[in-house]
């Protein structure tokens, strides 16, 4: 079995989402002065790579106690995006064109590219590709399990449409991995595949970090 870690590392000041405080880790206790180390974390939940339930968006959406594990787990298709521009909508029309296998109960996995290009620049921070309301409505028509990007919004900065993007998908229980990092190996690798994002058991959140992996048998 082979694991390819889809996740993106979380450290001091990592570069995240900027509507959220930055990231802080202070490092609490230590070796030389009491014989251990410890570190203490300042960030939102939704931070580094992480999933979206439902109650993120919708006031009486499910929270995390309400999804079974195992949802979180199953068979992903990658649409490979590399190459797409800044600000650029991935619509319907380029969701189909780059998913003609059939999607339903699938974890859809849009590459963008952009998760390589993780640092606090203006390009990252504010001008990403995302999901357009559109797009994420045909996903939704295709009955996906759950969709997923590398970014760390799936519409990126941009109002309304992030709103309604995230009411579309969150408002059809369609749940959502966010800061994904897509190395080259999974671009080689037979589709599906076996993934899990697997969100930390924080009771009644709307989200949580995880460590998303394929699982290559
Ligand atoms: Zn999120």
């Amino acid at each position: 079995m082979r694991i390819i870690d889809l996740s993106q590392p979380l450290y001091d000041g990592a570069p995240n989402c900027p509507a959220h405080p930055p990231v802080k880790v202070e490092i609490i206790a230590d070796h030389p002065q009491v014989g251990w180390r410890v570190e203490l974390l300042t960030l939102a939940s939704h931070t580094g790579s992480h999933v979206d339930a439902p109650y993120h968006k919708l006031a009486n959406g499910a929270n995390l106690d309400h999804i079974p594990l195992g949802q979180f787990a199953g068979q992903a298709v990658i649409a490979d995006f590399r190459g797409v521009g800044p600000d650029e909508p991935l619509t319907a029309d380029k969701l189909a064109a780059k998913l003609p296998m059939p999607l339903a109960d699938r974890i859809v996995l849009l590459a963008t590219g952009w998760g390589t290009k993780r640092a606090k620049t203006d390009e990252w921070l504010q001008h990403p590709p995302y999901l357009s309301p559109d797009g994420a409505e045909w996903l939704v028509n295709q009955k996906i399990r759950a969709v997923g990007i590398d970014h760390y919004s799936i519409a990126g900065p941009r109002d309304p449409v992030n709103s309604q993007t995230h009411t579309i998908l969150l408002g059809a229980n369609v749940w959502i991995v966010e800061e994904l990092s897509f190395p080259e190996e999974i671009f080689g690798i037979s589709q599906p595949f076996e993934f899990m994002s697997l969100p930390i058991n924080f009771r009644g959140f709307t989200g949580a970090f995880c460590r998303p992996v394929a699982i290559v048998r």
